[in-house]
């Protein structure tokens, strides 16, 4: 058992019956005190661990109710080098995403394109070395036809001067007769054969040190089954230092059904989510599902990706197996079926179904939401991304795109979260985006459709408690009282203090999660 008192702070707890006070008891990983110092450390009596958070604003962890960790971990694990415009540039990109990766571990990505470059230069293992001498690198070019190795990794595949070429390929070397680090086909291979396949788990534990430093404690993750696996694996060595809600994807409900997995199964770090249904398609795409046309491409209402009547009959599977549903659905006319599906499919005591995104819903179906009792899962930046778009593609169309503030006025439970890596994960990006509806440069001046914005303390609300009530964690999470789990950040940045712009750029502090500082601004 391990009391801890988290002192010297401004705690917004989120409960309107406190919302503020200075001190926090947590035994082990649960809250048992709040109040003034004096009030806490009575209650707790000595020998509490003391944490001095130098005073700081405290708010509950942050929760992102649609994210897909698995591909932001794959795409996290490999660099880019597509835009960059020069060697310095890539070199530069390099040092900074090597910093990020776990020690020994390979530089991998690449897609460079020298052709591009300002100054298109064949670039050599020397420079790569220059950013990147400690562990080794193989990054294949854009056409995926040359890879540029550092020495470390040339070594490692036993690639030197007296390395004859093979056959099809060719080992570029200087004037002295040693390689330069440039690979072309065949000779690439052994090298790209010892790159070791990465293992997701790894990844996972990677970009869970992203998302923490991030201010995020809680998550739904909207991946495969694969990415479950690893879950449980990182839980079971204790390494998991974030809570998971773990959706199941409709090709494995039948299996999810027939293993017996429930909504709601399992512990404060690994729980079982809803099964993940497709309505529509993506606004960008001109396939999300739509009541009247696309303007400029009216006879185009986009696409229905699970016809109605499977809708129906999958809501009905999962539901009376004990498993909710959260079902895509980011055009209006979208909405309304999904909303005619749950109703349909009849009442699902105890289970929270969702609409993931529910970008553009006319206000009838709005009001039916709130009814339905059907949770709105949305994030707030798709909106500040989407305006041009929206412009574009849906003026005069007559329903609310990203309608915040209908949605909380007409009593529809909302849930915040990123979508990344669609979007970046920052969630401070996202309550910004929703406070202001404007991009996080301040454009478009005094916010997009800013009858729609809404409050700070709504926004968090939706980021943090909104997240837990769609996964029916409530009672467990997003608020800071005695009962509920020590789960909270400390920021440089008090977002009921702040001017609403410096919310963007808000910078997290220590990231607290079940009583134990995870991670701390280095
Ligand atoms: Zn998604």
């Amino acid at each position: 058992m391990t009391m801890r008192v988290f002192r010297n702070a401004t705690i917004h707890t989120g409960d309107p019956h406190r919302p503020q006070v200075q001190a926090l008891a947590a035994d082990d990983e649960v809250i048992v005190a709040t109040g003034t110092e004096a009030e806490v450390r009575a209650a707790v009596g000595t020998g509490a661990e003391l944490v001095d958070l130098d005073g700081a604003a405290v708010i509950p962890g942050l929760y992102d109710a649609h994210i897909h960790t698995a591909s932001y971990a794959r795409e996290r694990s490999q660099i880019d080098l597509r835009t960059a415009r020069s060697l310095e540039e890539a070199l530069a990109a390099i040092a900074e995403h090597a910093a990020r990766q776990r020690p020994g571990a390979w530089v991998l990505g690449g897609r460079w394109n020298s052709n591009a470059w300002e100054r298109p230069v064949q670039p050599d293992r020397h420079a790569l070395d220059s950013v990147c001498p400690d562990r080794p690198a193989a990054l294949p070019s854009i056409d995926g036809h040359t890879v540029w190795a550092n020495s470390l990794a040339l070594r490692m595949v036993g690639i030197d001067r007296t390395t004859p070429d093979p056959v099809g390929g060719q080992i570029v070397r200087d004037e002295h007769g040693e390689p330069t680090g440039i690979l072309r086909e065949a000779a690439s291979y052994p090298l790209r054969d010892l790159v070791p396949e990465e293992d997701l788990a790894d990844q996972l534990l990677a970009a869970q040190e992203d998302l923490l430093a991030l201010g995020l404690t809680s998550l739904h993750d909207i991946d495969g089954e694969d990415c479950r696996d690893a879950y449980l694996r990182l839980r079971d060595a204790g390494a998991l230092k974030l809570r998971v809600l773990k959706a199941i994807p409709v090709e494995h409900l039948e299996a999810a059904v027939a293993e017996g997995r429930r909504t709601g199964d399992g512990d404060d770090w690994v729980r079982t989510g809803p099964v993940k249904l497709f309505s529509d398609g993506a606004l960008g795409s001109h396939t999300c599902h739509m009541i009247d046309g696309f303007a400029g491409d009216e006879g185009n209402h986009g696409i229905a990706v699970t016809p109605y009547d499977d809708l129906v009959k999958l809501i009905r599977t999962a539901a009376s197996a004990g498993i909710a549903v959260a079902t895509h659905a980011i055009g209006d006319r979208a909405n309304r079926l999904v909303l005619d599906a749950y109703e349909q499919a009849g009442p699902a005591p105890g289970l929270r179904h969702r609409i993931e995104h529910a970008q553009h819903v006319r206000r009838a179906d709005i009001a039916r939401m709130a009814r339905l009792g059907v949770v709105a899962s949305m994030q707030p930046v798709h909106c500040t991304s989407d305006i041009d778009l929206v412009a574009a593609l849906l003026a005069g169309h007559d329903h609310v795109s990203y309608g915040w503030r209908t949605l909380l006025d007409e009593g529809v439970a909302l849930a915040f979260g990123s979508d990344a890596p669609v979007e970046h994960p920052n969630p401070f990006v996202a309550l910004h985006a929703a406070v202001t509806r404007t991009r996080t440069d301040g454009t478009p001046s005094g916010g997009w459709q800013p009858e729609q914005r809404i409050s700070v303390g709504e926004a968090l609300r939706a980021h943090t408690l909104g997240s837990a009530y769609a996964a029916g964690e409530e009672h467990r999470k997003g608020v800071l009282t005695p009962g509920r789990l020590a789960d909270l950040v400390a920021v440089d940045t008090d977002p009921f203090a702040a001017e609403v712009d410096a919310i963007a750029r808000t910078q997290v502090l220590t990231t607290v999660v079940g009583g134990q500082v995870r991670r701390q601004r280095p």
